[in-house]
């Protein structure tokens, strides 16, 4: 996109009041093949440990999250950054 990946607003956002970590392990950590997130602490917690590698524009783990913890940015919005970046 012709802008460091580091400058890119593009990450999921953790509900902790939604969050369970699943009953069956995490279910986006399992299903996000590009180590964005980790389990961490004592008691565990799931946090977003890599957030630069998450695909730009991709939610795709969102639709694993059965009680809808994860958001990400307004697309339009992070567009509209990208396009403002590029122009300097
Ligand atoms: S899938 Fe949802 S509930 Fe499960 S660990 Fe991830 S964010 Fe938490
Ligand atoms: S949005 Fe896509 S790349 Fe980002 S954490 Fe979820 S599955 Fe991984």
């Amino acid at each position: 996109m012709g802008v460091p990946r580091s400058k890119i607003p593009w990450y999921p956002k953790i509900n902790y009041d939604k969050c369970d970590l699943c009953d069956s392990g995490p279910q986006c950590l399992k299903f996000c093949p590009h180590r964005v997130y980790a389990v961490k602490g004592q008691p565990k917690k799931l946090v977003v440990e890599n957030p630069n590698n998450c695909v730009v524009f991709c939610r795709s783990c969102r639709r694993v999250c059965a009680p809808d913890a994860l958001s990400f940015p307004e697309k339009r919005e992070v567009l509209a950054l990208i396009k403002k970046l590029r122009d300097y």
